[in-house]
């Protein structure tokens, strides 16, 4: 009998996402899948929830409501999150921020193994040795002993990036990582995600760069006023959007 074929289980899947800040109800009923070893970009306007959704999958923001599954960890958000549910959150994924957030007193070594060895309890040599191949794979093994402050905006954003491969986490969110860098350094820090997405690791990417989000995303998510209008391919989202409020946002960026 000819098998049917059969669709990897997403590595992630939230369903039903609630949240409001006071009156402003943010999230409204947000749905998203995101199957192993794929991108997932998330697009649409200035305040449509993308970041608020985003952060939701890293327990940095706790929707009022709905359910979240990331590999063997389910939460359901109707009911308030144990600690230690909050705990395998945060360890599951791992965020890059907009502004990369690297301590000035540290050095970049000192930034990338923080958390392995404060937070995660590992090693020390060990944790040295995988953040120095780490930088050394996005082109900053010499930069290790320099601080942040002598960096380019792209070197530091390329250690934000290295600082959450070294948490060993089973996905990537990127809150919009290139939206603080001069136009000159976007494409280095682009170039490294690019490279992620290569080898495999599963990324959901909030982004304006709908360049990227066409050419590296397997699927894009267009938000607008707290939901998903449309997701599919991005040849199909950006190549033949269906919904009008795509069409009009796609149109505004020609
Ligand atoms: P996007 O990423 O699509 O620009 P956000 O998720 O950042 O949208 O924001 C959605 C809405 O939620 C906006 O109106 C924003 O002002 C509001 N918001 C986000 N975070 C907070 C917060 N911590 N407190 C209050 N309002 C917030």
């Amino acid at each position: 009998m000819p098998s049917e074929p059969i669709a990897p289980a997403p590595l992630l899947a939230a369903r039903g996402l609630h949240k409001s800040f006071g009156d402003n109800h943010v999230l409204r009923g947000v749905d998203l899948d995101v199957a192993p070893g794929t991108v997932h970009a998330l697009i649409g306007p200035s305040g449509s929830g993308k970041t608020t959704v985003l952060r939701s999958l890293n327990g940095l923001e706790t929707p009022d409501a709905g359910t979240l599954r990331i590999g063997d960890l389910e939460l359901d958000f109707s009911r308030p999150l144990g600690r230690r549910e909050r705990a395998a959150l945060h360890r599951a994924s791992a965020m890059v921020f907009q502004q990369h957030h690297l301590f000035p007193h540290l050095t970049v070594l000192g930034n990338v193994t923080v958390g392995p060895i404060r937070v995660q309890g590992r090693g020390k040599e060990e944790a040295r040795a995988d953040a120095l191949a780490l930088l050394e794979r996005v082109g900053l093994r010499e930069k290790a002993d320099a601080y942040p402050s002598s960096l380019s905006g792209g070197q530091q954003q390329r250690v934000g990036i290295v600082r959450a491969l070294a948490l060993q986490p089973s996905m990537l969110l990127f809150d919009e990582p290139t939206s603080s860098l001069d136009p000159e350094l976007v494409g280095e820090v682009l170039a490294v995600m690019t490279e992620l997405a290569a080898e495999g690791w599963t990324m959901a990417v909030v982004t304006h760069e709908l360049g990227f989000a066409r050419e590296v995303a397997d699927e894009v998510s267009f938000f607008d006023e707290g939901v998903v209008v449309e997701r599919g391919a991005p040849e199909q989202v950006f190549g033949d959007p269906q919904h009008e409020r795509t069409k009009r946002f796609l149109q505004r960026l020609q």
